[in-house]
């Protein structure tokens, strides 16, 4: 099917750079700045640069954009492998900016050489005013025309460690009076007395996004750079460099960020959100995050499905966070284990049943012609869905009601006799006869009902806790709300269900495998299991129960 579907603009351009020889193969890079967790926005772009190569032949390289000493972390480089792996994609080099750090010293030396950089002693409120306006040319520094003489003997002592943080910048030489601001030269290197993640104390200055980017990709030998829109107003300085130093002439090209609705994206708000407890963590199946999905029990393949079917597009937006979800339960209903589970239990007593206990036996999957069953245990009492029984039902009720019938799951039809209450009027048992001629797969009873019922034999059932998970945000995009993004945390975003009663096969539940609890939803085993007990986290409810604009 993804043969037929036609070329988005970035494939398009692909086809034809290699029709006409411009490259024989073509490099890509995921470039994350490991100060945070992986989120969806993320994997959109892993899907995308990792799909190009894929499709095109060529390489992806995971780059770390480490330049920035101050907010990176090894806990996050970590992370990320194993969220681009878990993601399904495997790059050829591991690659981190800070490797490039001599390298681009060279390069702004000769920048500086070829008289295209200087040392700027203006404090950044000065450069800032100087900077001009989008419609009012800017303000040359006083230290534009330092020799380079003088310029090579200042960067050189910046870099020995002789000037404090914020004293001194480089710049580049370019125009002041350029109709794009970020020409108007631009910083490319910061005094920061900061130690790195990985160069340790090596380097008490740091190149800017801009002197880093364009030149790993370079060094690289990247053929299509891709990133966000954002980044659109840079291209041309990303061009200039790589022109007046001779490298590589890697492209940059932009698509649209993608956002999803009822969350926040960026690393610095999911921080908060961390650092704030909000949420348990990076990892907190609530969150955005690919860490997170995983925990809630999101497949990697449903993932990858939500991005190709969003696929790329020239305008930022925003996508309705129901479409993921419908990836999800695609993708779910094919693999998903069947188990029961009762969360709200009323007791039922067969009182004609006359075995101490028998098996049943259950498909795993109806999806999956391959599935196999499971042997389920069966006894005279069994525990249903409080909400599963009414007294006095309306009409068309197919559920348990006085007199009526009906079939439990892969086992026999049951008819109601009699409810017990006790004082206070709450029902504490429901007892019912069953038919022996109805067992599932061997009915001679003739006896149709409309519905079925999950159930669990009250002896043989473990219990679990079940965690709901509603939205994190009550808003579809709590960023462009007044105020503060955390004025719009639902408050009702996780619902723990204690002492529900699971078929015991689940004793056994894995923690790579999706569950489908019978008419309640998709669940996964969550982490925190443990001796004191067995956790599952819903993933996602069988139907679409979210109407958007809702
Ligand atoms: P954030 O604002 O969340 O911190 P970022 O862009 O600073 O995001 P990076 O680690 O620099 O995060 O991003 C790595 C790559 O992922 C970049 O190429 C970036 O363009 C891309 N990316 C990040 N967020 C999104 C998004 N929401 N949609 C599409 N691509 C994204
Ligand atoms: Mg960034």
């Amino acid at each position: 099917m993804s043969e037929e579907k036609s070329l988005n603009f970035l494939e398009e351009i692909i086809d034809a750079d290699l029709k006409s020889g411009k490259y024989s193969q073509i490099v890509t890079r995921f470039p994350p700045e490991p100060n945070g967790y992986l989120h969806i926005g993320h994997a959109t772009s892993i899907v995308l640069n990792f799909g190009l190569t894929k499709k095109f032949g060529g390489y992806t390289n995971l780059r770390f954009d480490d330049t920035n000493p101050v907010t990176e972390e090894t806990e996050y480089v970590e992370s990320i492998k194993a969220d681009v792996r878990w993601l399904g994609f495997e790059w050829k080099n591991e690659l981190y900016a800070s490797d490039y750090f001599d390298t681009l010293y060279e390069y702004a030396i000769k920048l500086i050489k070829l008289g295209l950089a200087y040392v700027d002693d203006s404090s950044s409120e000065e450069i800032a005013a100087m900077k001009g306006t989008p419609t009012e040319p800017g303000t040359n520094s006083p230290n534009r025309d330092r020799s380079i003489e003088e310029n090579l003997d200042l960067f050189q002592r910046m870099r020995a460690g002789e000037f404090p943080d914020g004293s001194r910048t480089l710049r580049a030489k370019i125009d002041m009076a350029h109709v794009n601001m970020l020409m108007r030269d631009p910083i490319l290197y910061r005094i920061k007395h900061a130690p790195h993640h990985r160069t340790a104390d090596k380097w008490c200055i740091y190149p800017m996004y801009d002197f880093a980017h364009g030149q790993s990709d370079s060094i690289e030998n990247v053929t299509h750079s891709i990133c966000t829109l954002e980044f659109v107003p840079h291209r041309e300085l990303y061009n200039w460099l790589i022109e007046k130093l001779e490298i590589y002439p890697s492209r940059q090209y932009e698509f649209a960020r993608r956002n999803l609705t009822y969350t926040v994206m960026s690393k610095r708000k999911l921080l908060q959100l961390v650092n704030e407890k909000h949420v348990s963590g990076w990892d907190d199946p609530r969150m955005p995050t690919i860490s997170g999905m995983r925990r809630r029990g999101y497949t990697a393949a449903a993932i990858r499905e939500f991005c190709d079917r969003v696929g790329i597009a020239k305008r930022d937006n925003i996508v309705d966070v129901g479409l993921l979800e419908f990836c999800v339960r695609e993708d779910l209903n094919k693999i998903a284990q069947r188990r029961m589970v009762v969360f709200d239990p009323v007791k039922v007593v067969i009182t004609n049943y006359e075995l101490d206990e028998e098996m049943i036996h259950s498909e795993n999957n109806p999806e999956d012609p391959n599935g196999g069953e499971r042997e389920i245990p069966f006894s005279g009492e069994i525990y249903i869905e409080r909400e599963d029984f009414m007294e006095n039902p309306p009409k068309k009720y197919f559920r348990l009601a006085p007199g009526q019938m009906v079939r439990l799951k892969s086992a026999y039809i049951i008819k109601c006799e009699e409810v017990i209450k006790d004082e206070a009027g709450n029902i504490t048992e429901i007892r019912c006869t069953y038919l022996p001629n109805s067992k599932s797969g061997n009915d001679t009873s003739g006896v149709h009902v409309k519905g079925t019922l999950h159930w669990v034999s009250v002896k043989h059932a473990i219990t679990a806790e079940l965690r709901i998970y509603d939205r994190l945000f009550r808003v579809e995009d709590p960023s462009s709300e007044e105020g503060d993004f955390k004025d719009y945390i639902n408050p009702n975003s996780l619902q723990v269900i204690h002492g529900a009663f699971a078929e015991p096969s689940l004793k056994t539940a894995k923690f790579d495998e999706s569950y489908q609890f019978i008419r309640k939803g998709y669940f996964v085993l969550d982490k925190d299991s443990g001796t004191s007990g067995i956790i599952f986290n819903k993933t996602v409810g069988l139907k679409d129960g979210w109407k958007p604009g809702s």
